[in-house]
């Protein structure tokens, strides 16, 4: 497989194979993402595409599973085209149960139901989706790109499309500032959407990111552990009981927080209630690693 820059894929995806499709992200203006601004956002040739399913082939076998088409935003690619792939690695690999993608708001909104169902049925099962906060104030400071209710038709459109959403919430995106309206709008969000996952994450300012340099100059508060974890407890307490599964999959929170939201919200409340028993001793520095 030829990759261009640093690959990122979500933590979910440990085992999969990952092509790139495309090359960058077509947004890249999101305040606290560093992730892509060395690359220009350019979509790969269909055929160097295929041409990388096909060596891999050749090294893993037609047993292979899953896939990851990275970069940012694949889903922005032209339905013809990712049918195309999406056929293509399924005529190399017969036994492909799963292949994924990243899609923003934006980006998902631009395809009709119909043609997110075509997917579907050529074998496009999930799709890892950035929400970040549902709230439009958060949501417009961090330069996402669309608002909440854009956010709830792109993810009523994938749901209803019979494609697995995972949502990606990041915890002190607000800062002390907008707290409470970040988590609890959100969480209206992700009631109507009812994904099938919701991913957290936990905000470090990244160096070279506008965001950064809002939180050296002290125009933007990171919130402490503590904070972190409470915020964490206002967006559960506001989530319904449905079928999503919540999960702390990554290195940036501040506790392990995870269970099914129409099974376990009581005892995920339980767990940060023992958490915010606990001195900052016990948790990160909310610094580490990320600047
Ligand atoms: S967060 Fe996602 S949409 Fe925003 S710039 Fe980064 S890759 Fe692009």
């Amino acid at each position: 497989m030829r990759y261009e820059g640093v690959i990122y894929r979500p933590p979910s995806e440990f085992d999969s194979l990952i092509i790139q499709a495309t090359i960058g992200c077509p947004h890249n203006k999101c305040s606290f993402c560093n992730m892509y601004k060395d690359r220009k956002f350019k979509i790969r040739s269909i055929n160097h595409i295929k041409k990388d399913l096909e060596y891999a082939k050749d090294i893993y076998g037609e047993e292979l599973e899953k896939i990851f088409f990275s970069d940012g935003n694949t889903i922005l690619m032209k339905t013809k085209d990712l049918l195309d792939i999406l056929s293509y690695a399924k005529s190399l690999f017969p036994n492909l149960k799963r292949a994924t993608m990243y899609g923003s708001a934006q980006y998902i909104n631009l395809k009709s139901l119909e043609e997110l169902k075509e997917l579907r049925n050529h074998g496009l099962t999930r799709i890892h989706c950035g929400m970040e906060s549902g709230d439009d104030e958060v949501l417009g400071k961090i330069h996402k790109g669309y608002t909440g209710n854009e956010m709830i038709k792109a993810g009523k459109l994938i749901k209803n499309a019979g494609i697995e959403l995972s949502l990606y919430y990041i915890v002190g995106l607000g800062g002390r500032e907008l707290f409470s309206n970040h988590a609890i709008n959100s969480a209206k969000v992700i009631n109507e959407i009812k994904p099938d996952f919701v991913r957290l994450r936990t905000l470090m300012p990244r160096m070279g990111t506008e965001l950064y340099e809002e939180y050296k100059r002290g125009d933007f508060q990171l919130l402490n552990p503590h904070e972190a974890l409470e915020e964490t407890k206002v967006l559960i307490n506001n989530i319904n009981e449905i079928n999503t599964c919540l999960v702390s999959d990554h290195i940036s929170n501040y506790w392990n927080i995870e269970g099914l939201l129409l099974r376990d919200k009581k005892s995920m409340i339980e767990e940060i209630d023992y958490a915010l028993s606990l001195d900052s001793s016990n948790f990160r520095n909310p610094e580490s690693g990320s600047l």
